[in-house]
């Protein structure tokens, strides 16, 4: 690769460590797939790991590996204790070294947030978001914890890390000793921040005297704990030069504890929106600094550096969605990366659902070996009939495989339901998408038929038909339905008709929380980094410990109300790792959620409800109606009729419970098999 001519020049300066040089300031950030506990799954790692150093990171950390049982995420998750335990992972850096890469692997213990009854902390505090106590280390449990960190960086060396991530940020255990909020023990492990200090620091000579100066050692430092009563900065800045004393070769940045009810990483977090947290310790150490969250081009990543954000980047889930996202980038191609939009959606939420995570933009991500990309020997002429996630995943991924492709949309623009998703503020991250899929159709020759509904005639001689003509929006059986103050989502998102002042939302799905958004959001998007901040109540001065300040939210001037019929809490439906955002957003803005709500009539006062065995009028001037879809499916019944062979994905197949990562899985499996 030509590192010379690349558009993104402090990208792909190397790195010198002293003993050792990374090729770039590109590092993928640490994330458990999953993979680590299924059955073959270091099989399957290697795979997935050896694939992002062909891509051309210049360093790889490993998902967060137990040094003891106490430390387990889960019961039976991933740990490194035995000798018998490190063969495994030399699939995995063989893999890597391979493919001209490094790989350090993370130690991670989970302390109270340990999902199991064997949790430990330095005191009894439960965390707020697990349901297991954790027990109090004894001193004698304290100094065997620190002899199973350093006995776990040894057993990694011997397994042919490069080196080790300690993680000591997110408010696992190392943070929970660091934070009074977590840490009331009386002894020398407690009280001053010299006693609440020791603990990371006697981890962190114990491995670097057992695994010798030619390892890399990282500390995950929790620059920002957002939680009340977290670490000063004064204390940051203390805590890195001992770190550095101690003889970390790098500090990565952490941002915010899991309990934290601040968004870290979500789609709406502005772009690079914490690398300031780093940039305030640049210059306090001399140690190399690694800046995080929210970066996901590299245009984004090359500017954090150019300000002085870091000395290096770091990305977890933008590998997912590209493995060879260093690749393109340093070939001046960053216009081919499928780019990460923040979703979570078959990353995180799948890890929480205890799923083997993948990525809703590339759904080959951790499934390599199951899902390889293979050229195809029989070329064929393939009509896809629609232009949504899954006919646009779908006539790509074929064309890519070689076959001639035919793209039938009727509409003006591809995208389907993703033209809509990118108005959504805070959702912008779509258009990528978007720009990735015109991008493969251009490159793999597809021939795209604009403003075209296909007709049976066109199609019927392809040697495969896909139908992928979505969804429309529900229409509701509720008296005056048809009354001009209702609306559809569809036409309020794309700008053909406005809403007034008063609003009522039926349906509290994915979409009836879109809608609420953007109602409230219309005017101002909350997009920029200051308004993010005191929106979210973070103190960019952080002169509060964990650098917490009072939310201030400009409450919409906009009365809205968001309904459904279940009982069940609006908005449970959504994202595990998202659901609680736009839940608690749409709450600051004074939006009025109301589950059980029965619909009697829409007139041109308004709605009327009963909720709680009371008849009301919501006196609004606009209805908009979120009650999910129906599948279009056009040309599809007429190919049925005429038993003209098909195949239909996405919304038209089913459109219930549909979402985008469904419609590009759809997409791209059948593609696969075509
Ligand atoms: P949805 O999640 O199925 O929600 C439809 C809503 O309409 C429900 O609240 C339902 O609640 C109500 N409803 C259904 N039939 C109705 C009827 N006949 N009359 C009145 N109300 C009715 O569908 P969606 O909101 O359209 O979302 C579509 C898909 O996209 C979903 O799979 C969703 O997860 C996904 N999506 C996800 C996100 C995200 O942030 N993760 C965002 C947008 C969309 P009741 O039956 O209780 O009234
Ligand atoms: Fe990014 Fe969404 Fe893919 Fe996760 S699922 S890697 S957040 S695009």
């Amino acid at each position: 690769m030509d590192t010379i001519n690349t558009p993104f020049p402090r990208l792909f300066q190397s790195l010198d460590l002293g003993f050792t040089q990374l090729k770039n300031r590109l590092l993928m950030g640490s994330m458990h797939t999953g993979l680590e506990e299924e059955k073959g799954g270091f099989k399957r790692m290697a795979y997935y790991y050896a694939e992002r150093a062909r891509g051309g990171v210049g360093l790889i950390v490993t998902g967060g590996v137990a040094p003891n049982r106490a430390g387990w995420i889960a019961p039976f998750s991933i740990r490194l204790s035995k000798s018998s335990q490190a063969g495994q992972h030399r699939l995995i850096t063989n893999a890597v070294h391979d493919n001209d890469s490094k790989i350090c692997m993370q130690i991670l213990h989970s302390g109270r947030y340990g999902y199991h009854p064997l949790c430990v902390a330095p005191s009894k505090i439960k965390a707020p978001i697990n349901r297991f106590r954790p027990r109090e280390l004894s001193r004698s449990g304290i100094a065997s914890t620190i002899k199973d960190f350093v006995t776990c960086a040894a057993l990694a060396r011997e397994a042919g890390y490069d080196g080790v991530e300690i993680m000591g940020s997110e408010g696992y255990l190392i943070n929970q000793f660091i934070v009074q909020k977590t840490n009331r023990r009386k002894d020398e492990w407690g009280g001053t921040f010299k006693n609440r200090i020791r603990f990371p620091l006697e981890i962190i000579r114990g491995v670097r005297k057992k695994v010798g100066n030619d390892f890399i050692l990282i500390y995950r430092l929790s620059m920002l704990d957002l939680v009340k009563n977290g670490s000063s900065w004064d204390e940051v800045v203390e805590l890195a030069k001992h770190l550095e004393a101690a003889g970390v070769s790098m500090i990565n940045t952490g941002i915010g504890w899991h309990e934290a009810r601040i968004p870290t990483i979500a789609t709406m977090v502005p772009r690079a929106g914490f690398t300031w947290v780093t940039k305030r310790l640049m210059g306090k150490v001399s140690i190399p600094l690694i800046t995080t969250n929210r970066i996901n081009m590299p245009e984004v990543a090359e500017k954090v550096l150019a300000d002085g954000c870091g000395d290096m980047v770091s990305m977890a889930r933008p590998f997912l969605a590209d493995p060879y996202w260093v690749e393109k980038a340093q070939e001046g191609r960053a216009h081919e990366i499928n780019t990460c939009i923040a979703c979570n959606q078959a990353c995180l939420d799948h890890i929480f659902l205890r799923q083997t995570a993948s990525c809703l933009v590339n759904p080959r991500a951790c499934r390599e070996t199951i899902a390889p990309f293979v050229v195809t020997s029989k070329k064929k002429h393939v009509a896809v009939v629609g232009g949504g996630p899954a006919g646009l995943a779908c006539a790509t991924t074929a064309a890519a495989r070689g076959h001639k492709v035919t793209l039938f949309e009727a509409a003006a623009e591809i995208g389907g339901q993703f033209r809509l998703a990118r108005n959504i503020p805070g959702k912008e991250e779509f258009e990528e998408t978007l720009r990735y899929y015109a991008c493969q159709l251009e490159k793999h020759g597809v021939d795209v038929r604009m403003k075209c509904r296909a007709e049976l005639s066109e199609v019927k001689d392809f040697d495969e038909i896909v139908v992928a003509s979505g969804v429309r929006p529900r229409t509701i059986r509720i008296p005056g339905a048809d009354n001009p103050i209702c609306l559809s989502y569809s036409e309020l998102i794309s700008g053909k008709r406005q809403a007034g002042r008063r609003v009522a939302i039926i349906g509290a799905g994915g979409i009836g929380f879109d809608v609420a958004t953007f109602l409230v959001h219309h005017q101002s998007t909350a997009t920029e980094l200051n308004q993010f901040m005191s929106q979210w109540g973070v103190d960019m001065s952080h002169s509060t410990p964990g650098g917490l300040k009072k939310a201030e939210f400009t409450i919409s001037d906009r009365e809205l109300y968001l309904l459904q019929r279940k009982s069940t809490k609006p908005g449970a439906g959504l994202g595990k790792t998202t659901g609680w955002i736009h839940r608690s957003a749409l709450k600051k803005n004074g939006v009025k959620m109301l589950s059980g709500v029965e619909y009697l009539g829409i007139t041109d006062e308004g709605l009327g409800i009963r909720h709680n065995n009371e008849t009301s009028l919501l006196s609004v001037d606009t209805i908009v109606i979120c009650a999910g879809q129906v599948s279009e499916l056009g040309l599809a019944d007429e190919l049925k009729a005429g038993d003209v062979a098909h195949h239909i994905i996405g919304g038209a197949s089913e459109a219930a419970e549909l979402d985008a990562e469904r419609a590009i899985l759809q997409g791209v499996t059948l593609a696969d098999t075509l």
